[in-house]
């Protein structure tokens, strides 16, 4: 059996009621990295992830790759973002309590990653619970220690969309290997995870309902979806 927290980048979208309603269904509490111009775009069904009790943390303004940023930019980035978030939940009527980020790419910002984690620390962005992950590689990485939200199994589905020698397959293939050269086995014993996957109507157009069928899938398979819970 394997554990794994959920979470889903770049809403807000046309899609994000239908995935927001299925998660409900089953009884999971996603995280979901906003990106503050696509909240702009579809407010409403942001303020719907909201008020199901979703968590809804930063992604930033424009989804920008941290390294090319100035600090002065990247906090610019982060600030306008917190400021949408803020309204969001003001208007869905729900108390902000949580407020999580994770880098666009997960670009940590090259060579002002240090005084990002800084910022990030100052202005009390919260720590998602990562002390039962026990792949090596998290804590080699300093994943461990920073602030931000990074993931230990991507599903790639953004790929499906974006280039043409990348299907729903190849998801598949991902999902189901037992013994993965790189990363750490989705589906094998005792594994913990933070599983990144996005809201994006493009994958939903090449395959409906993507995100049910995954996490389908997992649940069949014995995976228990972990309530998100943050460190002080
Ligand atoms: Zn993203």
């Amino acid at each position: 059996m394997s554990t794994a927290i959920l979470t889903i980048d770049d809403i807000s979208s046309k899609n994000t009621p239908a995935i927001v309603d299925y998660l409900v269904s089953k009884g999971i509490t996603a995280v979901m990295f906003a990106v503050g111009e696509n909240v702009e775009k579809f407010y409403d069904e942001a303020i719907y992830a909201v008020r199901a009790g979703m968590i809804v943390g930063n992604h930033s303004y424009s989804h920008p790759a941290f390294s090319s940023l100035t600090i002065e930019q990247a906090k610019a980035e982060i600030e306008k973002n917190e400021q949408i978030l803020n309204k969001l939940y003001k208007d869905a009527g729900v108390e902000r309590v949580y407020r999580p980020f994770r880098f666009p790419y997960g670009d940590k910002g090259g060579a002002i990653a240090q005084d990002i984690q800084k910022y990030l620390a100052e202005q009390g962005f919260d720590k998602l619970d990562d002390t039962k992950i026990e792949y090596p590689w998290w804590s080699q990485n300093g994943c461990d220690k920073n602030i931000d939200t990074f993931w230990t199994f991507d599903f790639e589905e953004y790929r499906i969309w974006q280039s043409d020698d990348f299907t729903v397959e190849n998801v598949w293939a991902k999902i189901k290997n037992m013994n993965p050269t790189q990363g750490a086995a989705l589906l094998a014993e005792d594994n913990y995870h933070f599983i990144l996957t996005h809201a994006h109507d493009e994958t939903e157009e090449v395959v409906p309902g993507y995100i049910m069928q995954f996490v389908d899938y997992c649940l069949e398979n014995g995976m228990i979806f972990d309530k998100p819970t943050f460190l002080m």
